[in-house]
Formats: structure tokens, C-alpha cells, sequence
């Protein structure tokens, strides 16, 4: 009997964010061409921010509000609980978990990041919060005055801590650093914002490391590297990701310590292979050799692949910014915003906002805006310019931050 191959005009490998836009980009071209998503996410492409997020503070907003619709919008066919674990570049030929082969003329990989853990059994009381199956289970053992456990001082630790306190759930957040976003933010930022979660009743640990985790009886035991043991309902570990490299290593598709290696056109070193969103490193217009994982970056890049499969010679010259908001705060930021670097700002006239500047050797490499509503267009515009500090503090009122 001969095997069954399933096959399409364009297939993507990933049911994220970058994927749904790709599926967008090729439709903007293509209406006819057939379309295959594989993802091995149990459901269909959302957005991912909305779990640390909007979920937790408006009530009004429910998990369907998170779904893209990305089949029904680009009449695509999606396999969920899919998982691709080959792919045959020679051939054009995909193979799953379950021996399925699929081939394609054009490719996609948007396999995205994986959250990291600590040493521990699996639990469902334990989640490195990535998926909306994640969501669910965080939902499940947090209700208004259990105790929740959260490790992770990036957005992904900080917004769910800030969400689980707006829900009446007591939280203790362990954080290595010092203070709240001390890596990221300027020090008189940084207690600004952790006095939020402070006067939120937020109890935090910090200077402490999470060695590993025990769960007995429906409980948590955390092992602090100081010797003392946190005890919870439930444990949220936010201690970063990786992206997901494994099947384009496979598949020898040329990559570096960043992800895999794209050209302006977010072309692989493979024929007919295009990659997008978090797994990438590309050349940015701005910035230089980049990896970035954030959703502006897999939006933009995702619709630009699409459309570059579908026939379009369209270059990626987006310079993305990463964003995140808690209580009263938001912030978004472009280029590299390092507490190391030597921080000035700038108050705005007409309301709380700033804009931290960062330089390294006096040339401006990353700007923070602070409760800034400002076109982020005007800043990629200044950072194309990589201006001498003494440039910009000529034009701007700007301050030593610290
Ligand atoms: C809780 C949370 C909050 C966030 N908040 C923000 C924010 O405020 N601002 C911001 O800029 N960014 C935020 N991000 C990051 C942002 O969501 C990611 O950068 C974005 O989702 C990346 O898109 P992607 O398509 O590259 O990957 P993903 O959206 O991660 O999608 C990857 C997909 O690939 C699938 N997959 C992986 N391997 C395989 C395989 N072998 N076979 C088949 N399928 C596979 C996965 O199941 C998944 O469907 C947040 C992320 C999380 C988890």
C-alpha cells in the first residue's frame, strides 16, 4: 500500500502568533493557493499576552476574546495536537509525532519560544506560564485566598503577579535581583513600580534564587538557595524561554547562538523555507543581528513571510518594540534597555511620562517610554541616527537617571 502524503501549497510548522499572520500575509496574495497550519498547541491560534494580562483585570474579556480565527479568516486547515518532529528540506517533506507526512512548495517555521523550568516532578499546580492551557491551570488553583508562588522578575513573572493580587489572591514573588525590573529600569523606576505591587500587598523575596520545587498533598514546597522553603497552592515559574530550535537544527537549516538565520526576506539557508516571530535571528535595519521575542516582532515579521511565500519580494525593515502594563504602569521599549548602560531621562511636560534614553561610549543604543504616549516611529527615527549623547542632551531637557 502506498503511504498517504498529505500535501499543500503552503504550510506552517507553529500555531502562534507569527503563524496566524503568515496565514494573513499569503492570503493577502493568494486567495486560492492551499494552506496548512501544524501546531502543537491544544488550541487554535491567540493571543498570548492577554493570559499575563487582560485576562486577570477585565472581567468582560473571556478566552474566546483571545482567538484569532485564523482558519476560518484564511481558509486554512489547522492540526492542533500536532507535533512536527522532521523535516526533509530535500524532499519537502514534514513528518509528525504520529508518522503523518506532509509535503509543501513553501514552508514555514514559527515554532516559537519554550518557557524554562526548575527541577521537579510534573504537576498541574506547577506552570512556566507559555500556553492557554497554562492559563487554565493557574486559574485553577488560584482562587481569592489561596496562596500563589510566583519566581521571575521579567513580564511574565511581574504580570501575573500584579493579575493574581487584582483577583484576591494572596502572591509572593521571588526575585534574584534587588528590586522589581532592576536589570531593565532605572533605580528610581524600579521602586516606583515595585511600590505598586507592594501597596497591592504583593509580598516579595528578593535577592533569592528557586533551587528546585516538591509537591505533596496539593501544596507546593519552593527551596530557596538561602535554606528557607516558601510553601503555596500553586507555583508560576516566569524565568524566561528559548526558542524552539530543534527541528530547524534538524533539519540543518543554518543558525546561530540567536535562532535560525534568516535573510532581509526572512528566507532560510533552505530553498522554499521561511521562518518568523521568536525563533528568528535577522538583520534589523536599526539594531543590527537580532533575535527578538516579542509580539510586535512575530505579527510584523509573520505577515511578511506570508507574503514573501506567496510571491512578494518584500524586505523586513520593522525595528519591533516590546511592550508590557501592570496597574497603572505601561511601558514599551526599542533597542537595548540595560540597567548597565548609562541612563538619562526626559519628564514629559504634560503628564507623569518619561522617556529613559540608554547610551553605551556616549552613543544612544535603547529608549524606555514610561506612561509615554508618543509615535514609537519618532524614536526609531532618532536610534537610525545613533546620536552622540551631547547631541541629544543639546536638544532635550534630559537628566541623569538613576
Ligand atoms: C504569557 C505571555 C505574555 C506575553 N506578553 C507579551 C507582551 O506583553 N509583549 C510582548 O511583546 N510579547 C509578549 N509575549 C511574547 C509573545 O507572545 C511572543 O513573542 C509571540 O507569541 C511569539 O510568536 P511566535 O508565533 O513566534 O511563537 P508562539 O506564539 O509561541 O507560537 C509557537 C507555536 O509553535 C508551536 N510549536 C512549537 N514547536 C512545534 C512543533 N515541533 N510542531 C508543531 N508546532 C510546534 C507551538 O505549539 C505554538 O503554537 C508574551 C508571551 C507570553 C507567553
Amino acid at each position: 500500500m502506498t503511504e498517504k502524503i498529505r500535501h499543500f501549497n503552503y504550510l506552517l510548522i507553529g500555531g502562534g502568533m507569527a503563524a496566524d499572520q503568515a496565514a494573513a500575509g499569503i492570503r493577502s496574495i493568494d486567495r486560492k493557493g492551499s494552506l496548512g497550519i501544524i501546531s502543537a498547541d491544544s488550541d487554535e491560534p491567540y493571543a498570548r499576552p492577554a493570559l499575563s494580562k487582560k485576562l486577570w483585570v477585565d472581567s468582560d474579556f473571556t478566552e474566546n476574546d483571545t482567538n484569532f480565527h485564523t482558519k476560518e479568516k484564511n481558509n486554512a486547515n489547522l492540526f492542533l495536537k500536532t507535533q512536527v518532529t522532521n523535516i526533509s528540506p530535500a524532499q519537502h517533506l514534514v513528518t509528525t509525532t504520529d508518522g503523518t507526512k506532509f509535503s509543501y512548495d513553501k514552508l514555514l517555521l514559527a515554532t516559537g519560544s519554550k518557557a524554562l523550568t526548575l527541577n521537579g516532578p510534573e504537576s498541574d499546580l506547577v506552570v512556566a506560564l507559555r500556553s492557554k492551557a497554562d492559563y487554565r491551570k493557574i486559574r485553577s488553583f488560584s482562587s481569592p485566598h489561596k496562596h500563589v508562588i510566583v519566581v521571575g522578575n521579567g513580564y511574565i513573572g511581574n504580570e501575573i503577579a500584579a493579575g493574581l493580587i487584582q483577583n484576591d489572591v494572596q502572591v509572593s514573588l521571588v526575585i534574584s535581583g534587588e528590586q522589581l525590573y532592576d536589570k531593565k529600569f532605572p533605580a528610581n523606576l524600579s521602586k516606583q513600580y515595585q511600590d505598586k505591587y507592594l501597596a497591592a500587598g504583593v509580598k516579595i523575596y528578593s535577592r533569592k534564587r528557586a533551587q528546585k520545587y516538591e509537591v505533596e498533598d496539593n501544596h507546593v514546597k519552593l527551596f530557596l538557595n538561602d535554606g528557607s522553603i516558601l510553601e503555596g497552592d500553586g507555583l508560576i515559574l516566569g524565568l524566561g524561554a528559548q526558542p524552539n530550535l530543534a527541528l530547524s537544527k534538524n533539519a540543518h537549516l543554518k543558525s546561530d547562538n540567536l535562532g535560525v538565520v534568516v535573510d532581509k526576506y526572512l528566507k532560510t539557508s533552505a530553498n522554499d523555507i521561511w521562518a518568523a516571530g521568536d525563533i528568528i535571528c535577522y538583520p534589523d535595519v536599526i539594531l543590527g543581528r537580532q533575535n527578538a521575542g516579542h509580539v510586535n516582532h512575530a505579527i510584523k515579521s509573520g505577515y511578511i513571510a506570508g507574503q514573501n511565500m506567496a510571491g512578494k519580494i518584500i524586505p523586513y525593515d520593522h525595528t519591533p518594540y516590546f511592550y508590557s502594563w501592570v496597574f497603572d504602569v505601561s511601558w514599551e521599549a526599542l533597542g537595548t534597555v540595560s540597567s548597565n548602560l548609562e541612563m538619562y531621562e526626559e519628564k514629559l511636560k504634560h503628564s507623569d511620562g518619561k522617556v529613559v534614553y540608554y547610551f553605551e561610549e556616549n552613543i544612544l543604543q535603547g529608549v524606555l517610554l514610561w506612561n509615554a504616549a508618543i509615535n514609537l516611529d519618532h524614536f526609531r527615527n532618532i536610534l537610525k541616527k545613533k546620536p552622540h549623547f551631547t547631541d541629544l542632551n543639546a536638544l532635550l531637557p534630559l537628566e541623569k537617571a538613576n
